[in-house]
């Protein structure tokens, strides 16, 4: 099993040593390289996404990402920045499918800003088409009218092909689960997702024993906060997506414990937290790895198909929050605060 390690910016150092840490104490045969993305790319070979990169990445059988990101490199013209780097992986491992599961752990209920009745026992997978939408569509950019004003132009974009293969994942996926799926779109007011409802509507026909129910973006954002727990596998375009997980991981306590996978066609796949590279707390040793070392947990089940030890790593989380381990973020009265790397001892020491 090769996986290539691609840290990142910020956080992604700290963290991803964690997810490694519990790698290698699973004592599996596994073979990792690292190498720079995102500013760490841009420094190393003055592109956010060095062409060594790519090809590790595209050697391996799964990538371990931490995090892209950071101020002071929002001043780079648009393609060198760390961002872009992530965009354009993404795209060249045809990674389309974006699996992000919003779980609450009994231990962190108070961590949420909702009710503990609202989100206790909350289990959430999103699926969010990750290759297409308005962040590709072209036309794009930032133009000057004839009358001198600047206008800004981005196009969304979906192509039937895309939108069915998409739907199959997450008809599959629901498939393992509890046979319920809600798209979500905006087919009132955009032909683009008025066709993504059309295409899911077909798709659902192939997988009859699930049910297919469809919401508006605006009235899912609410619904999440509402009721939550009506939902459980959600599958949405690029950018609804994005800002549906982001508020959706939010239910949980913490963006600091939600893992994400990214898969293509094979089931090779980047696995990845959900939350950015928080320069604010970089350096310091204080961020929680947990997402990442679920992220690993997702790599084991979904690439390299070991639900034994996906499960181990899983309820080695389980146990490190049960012991009263807690990284700053998550932190409550009466349990117990620990660094990042200390997380990793106490998730290693769970195994
Ligand atoms: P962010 O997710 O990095 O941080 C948001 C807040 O959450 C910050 O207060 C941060 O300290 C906190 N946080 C995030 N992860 C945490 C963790 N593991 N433990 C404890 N606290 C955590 O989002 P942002 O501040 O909007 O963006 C910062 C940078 O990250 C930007 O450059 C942005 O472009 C980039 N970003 C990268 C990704 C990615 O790599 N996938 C995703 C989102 C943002």
């Amino acid at each position: 099993m090769k996986i290539a390690v691609l840290p990142g910016d910020g956080i992604g150092p700290e963290i991803v040593a964690q997810a490694v840490k519990v790698l290698h104490a699973l004592n599996i045969n596994l073979e990792l390289q690292e190498a720079p993305i995102g500013g760490a790319g841009y420094e190393a070979a003055g592109d956010p996404l060095p062409a060594a990169t790519l090809k590790l990445a595209q050697e391996s059988d799964a990538v371990l990402l931490g995090a892209v990101g950071d101020w002071k490199y929002d001043t780079l013209p648009r393609d060198q920045r760390p961002e872009r780097g992530l965009l354009r992986i993404r795209k060249e491992l045809n990674l389309f499918a974006n699996l992000r599961p919003a779980l609450l752990y009994p231990e962190l209920a108070s961590a949420s800003t909702l009710k503990p009745e609202v989100v206790a026992g909350l289990d959430i997978m999103i699926v969010r088409e990750l290759t297409g939408d308005i962040y590709f569509g072209q036309p794009r950019g930032i133009t000057t009218l004839e009358n001198g004003e600047r206008e800004g132009i981005n196009t969304m974009r979906y192509s039937e092909s895309e939108i069915r293969r998409i739907a199959h994942v997450a008809f599959s996926i629901a498939m393992k689960r509890n046979k319920k799926i809600c798209s979500v779109d905006k087919a009132n007011v955009l032909e683009t997702t008025e066709l993504w409802r059309q295409v899911m509507i077909e798709v659902a026909k192939e997988y009859p024993e699930v049910e297919l129910s469809h919401m508006y973006v605006d009235n899912a954002a609410m619904q999440l906060i509402r009721a939550p727990k009506q939902f459980d596998v959600m599958v949405t375009g690029n950018i609804f997506g994005d800002i549906l997980s982001d508020e959706a991981s939010m239910l949980t306590g913490s963006i600091g414990m939600l893992p994400s996978a990214s898969l293509d066609q094979h089931n090779k796949g980047m696995y990845e937290p959900s939350h950015g590279s928080a320069p604010d707390i970089a350096g310091k040793d204080i961020a929680n790895p947990l997402a990442t070392i679920l992220s690993a947990a997702m790599m084991l089940r979904y690439t390299f198909n070991d639900e034994v030890n996906a499960v181990r790593v899983e309820d080695a989380v389980k146990k490190a929050l049960a012991d009263g381990y807690r990284t700053a973020d998550i932190w409550t009265e009466g349990t117990r605060k620990v660094k990042c790397s200390e997380m990793g001892d106490a998730v290693v020491a769970a195994l």
